[in-house]
């Protein structure tokens, strides 16, 4: 590999505890620009917790987080969508009596000069996560795996740098899924993918780094190549799960 591309995030030392409890303890690791990055491990590893610190939802207890070297560790969740990070979350954040239309309008919204402008962005965005015919339903009418892709729509609405997704594929059909995969595999360079999924299949098609987590530590970070092969993540997470090609 040559010409290395910098790095978009960088998390040092970073740690949230419940009260004596360390969901997330001392994990460091960097995300480069341009990446698909996959956060895996267990049930309880800290993987959503540790997107929280990230997007901002949760506060560190220790650590810093840096985007662009820039220390975004104190700033609130909406700073922190200014500079382009954006999260889909495991429990859905969205508008549900609003129209699919309208829950992607809100975030272009924020970035769109004119509404016609957010409008457009809307409609594109809709038509690239795969629901061109669903403008005007509600959101609550929406399939579960329809919705995921709506909220993939609404965070990519505002033009994020880095795009949080956690387990965006839980729930779906495999249809689904394939689907939600090339959507991802499609996204421009410039859109640097922090992945948590369970589906391993989805994993290691799409992703070019993967870090391992397991009982609040960060375990490793490597190719995916390197990830399968690691004694450690077998013995630690993937145990008797037969990871193949
Ligand atoms: P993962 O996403 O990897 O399954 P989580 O980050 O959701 O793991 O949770 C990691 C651990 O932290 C779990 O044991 C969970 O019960 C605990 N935890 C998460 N959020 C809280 C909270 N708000 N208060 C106390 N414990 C929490
Ligand atoms: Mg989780």
């Amino acid at each position: 590999m040559s010409d290395p591309a910098p790095d978009l995030l960088e998390l040092r030392g970073v740690s949230k505890h419940f009260g004596s409890f360390r969901a997330v303890d001392d994990v460091g690791f960097t995300v480069r620009a341009g990446a698909r990055h996959a956060v895996i491990g267990p049930n309880g590893a800290g993987k959503s917790t540790l997107f929280g610190l990230v997007s901002g939802t949760l506060a560190a207890t220790t650590g810093s987080l840096l985007l662009d070297g820039r220390d975004v560790t104190r700033l609130p969740v909406h700073r922190r969508v200014g500079l382009g990070i954006a999260a889909t979350f495991q429990h859905s954040s969205l508008f549900l009596p609003e129209t699919v239309l309208e829950n992607v309008l809100l975030a272009a919204l924020r970035r769109a000069g004119t509404r016609a402008a957010a409008t457009a962005r809307a409609r594109t965005l809709l038509e690239r996560v795969g629901l061109p015919t669903r403008h005007d339903v509600p959101a609550a009418e929406l399939s579960h795996g329809e919705r995921r892709q709506l909220e993939v729509a609404v965070a990519l609405a505002t033009e994020p740098r880095l795009l949080l997704l956690d387990e965006p594929a839980a729930g779906m059909s495999p249809a689904e899924t394939e689907r939600l995969t090339r959507l991802i595999a499609a996204l421009p360079d410039d859109v640097t993918v922090l992945l948590v999924e369970h589906d391993l299949d989805m994993v290691f098609e799409l992703a070019d780094t993967v870090t391992v987590m397991h009982l609040g530590n960060h375990l490793t970070t490597g190719t995916p190549d390197e990830v399968r092969a690691s004694a450690e993540v077998q013995s630690a997470y993937l145990g008797t799960t037969e990871v193949t090609s």
